[in-house]
């Protein structure tokens, strides 16, 4: 079975690029019918803190990607790692070092004078000696000393890399007994089955480092697959300048998880030249293998684009819920399926959804200026007063059809063209000439608030 994970450092906040790779996962996992688990690397006790670890959960809920089981907590698990150091200090495969700081570095001013790549020089390594006193030891794995490690990375390739080139002993516990960063995500990924790893091509360095730890515990190896970084429109790497970078700025600004997610799954991976990909077809589509090898720009077009496709054409109840976000509750409303419908065309963010929606629903404060000068004639105000009474007259008045033939009727028995009423009726619905179709606008607010607005216009004007 398939097992991915997502191993986010609680640092800060879940950044976009984070969110792609655990995407990732989750989809691989899905389409094999196996499991996407979520672990938070938070032994850095200096840089990691709970407020980041609620802010990856909050940003997980938000865009709907489930996992598999309770989260796991590298916290919680130093036990674990310490029995794993203790096993590998039993097999012989990993040694205590007594050296000290001054002799630590000592080395390094040789090596750096040498012009030599600061490197451990193993002087601990078979070490039978009677140890130093006053000196916390560190432990280190027995890394090999020649060779390569190997390995075949699914999206760039076979990788190599020289033992002696770039490889010493490196620490895996410090002198606090503390197991470092390497050691403990090569031992959760094995313990925790996870046989394909899908993480940021920052992370390639570290690989083989991680290989050594699974080879000397004798684990298999997961599958690897590095995923080039976000870069923004000049090529750089992604960072804060560009725009939002922390997840959770999204649904802040507007949009939908349906876009973001669509978005990134295309940033660094595509089928054909298909753009738009519901979470069914990217989980039926997506395969780790086909990621591009080269980085993706982020195109915040490319992001409104799906953005404004997804306000379009999702159902109705699931805008209503996300509305919720910018204190508008359009749950009770009769007619917010036409409301939205009529306003759903032209919002490129639920931002400016609510607040068209609102532009409506609140009834106007005041007139537009340049509205009434242009609109506003004893000839149109006299065709809106008329224009209200029927509607007074007219019975039971429900769809943007009944109000329409009253119009109709209207203009016909006047000669007149819809321009000359449209616009007064829409200075006295929304306070100004702009907004959707008027007979949708009033089909939205209902007879009797269509009534109350043009008779509380009507007496503004007879009044001015
Ligand atoms: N904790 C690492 C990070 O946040 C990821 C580790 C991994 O995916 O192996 O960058």
């Amino acid at each position: 079975m398939v097992v991915t994970r997502f191993a986010p450092s609680p640092t800060g906040y879940l950044h976009i690029g984070g969110l792609r790779t655990a995407l990732y996962s989750y989809l691989w996992a899905k389409r094999m019918g196996g499991k996407f688990l979520l672990r938070i690397e938070d032994t850095d006790l200096k840089r990691n803190s709970v407020e980041a670890a609620q802010a990856i959960e909050e940003a997980f809920a938000w865009c709907g990607l489930e996992y598999d089981g309770e989260i796991v907590y590298q916290s919680s698990r130093m036990e674990i790692y310490q029995e794993h150091i203790q096993k590998l200090l039993e097999m012989g495969k990993a040694y205590y070092c007594y050296m000290s700081k001054e002799e630590l570095d000592a080395l390094r001013e040789d090596q750096a004078a040498r012009k030599e790549r600061p490197k451990y020089d193993g002087r601990y390594r078979d070490f039978t000696g009677t140890p130093p006193k006053g000196v916390a030891p560190v432990v280190r794995i027995k890394a090999p000393l020649e060779g390569e490690i190997c390995f075949h990375d699914g999206v760039k390739g076979d990788m190599r890399f020289q033992a002696a080139d770039i490889l010493d002993d490196f620490i895996i516990a410090r002198s606090d007994g503390s197991p470092t960063y390497n050691f403990v995500v090569a031992v959760d990924d094995a313990l925790m089955g996870v046989n394909h790893v899908i993480r940021g091509d920052d992370h390639l360095s570290n690989t083989p480092k991680q290989i050594i730890i699974y080879q000397a515990f004798g684990f298999d190896l997961p599958k690897f697959f590095h995923v080039p970084m976000i870069l923004n429109a000049s090529g750089k790497k992604l960072s804060k300048r560009d725009g939002a970078t922390d997840v959770m700025d999204y649904p802040k600004m507007g949009y939908l998880k349906e876009a973001i997610l669509n978005f990134l799954v295309r940033l660094g991976w595509s089928h054909g030249d298909q753009e738009i990909f519901s979470m069914e077809e990217m989980i039926a589509l997506f395969d780790p293998n086909t990621i591009n090898a080269s980085p993706s720009a982020f195109n915040a077009q490319k992001l409104d684009w799906l953005n404004a496709h997804y306000i379009k054409t999702l159902p109705c109840e699931v805008l209503v819920e996300q509305l919720k976000r910018f204190d508008l509750d359009l749950s009770g409303h009769p007619q917010k399926a036409l409301l939205l419908d009529s306003l759903r065309e032209r919002a490129k963010t639920l931002e400016e959804l609510a607040l068209g929606a609102r532009t409506i629903l609140e009834a106007p404060t005041s007139y537009d200026e340049k509205a009434l000068n242009k609109f506003i004639t004893p000839e149109t105000m006299e065709l809106l007063e008329a224009f209200c009474d029927r509607i007074a007259a007219g019975g039971l008045l429900v769809h943007e059809a009944d109000f329409e033939a009253v119009a109709k009727e209207l203009l016909e028995e006047r000669g007149l063209g819809l321009g000359k009423l449209a616009q007064p009726i829409r200075i006295s619905l929304v306070g100004s000439s702009v907004s959707p179709s008027v007979f949708q606008v009033i089909a939205t607010l209902g007879k009797d608030e269509v009534i109350d607005r043009m008779k509380t216009f009507i007496t503004f004007y007879k009044r001015s």
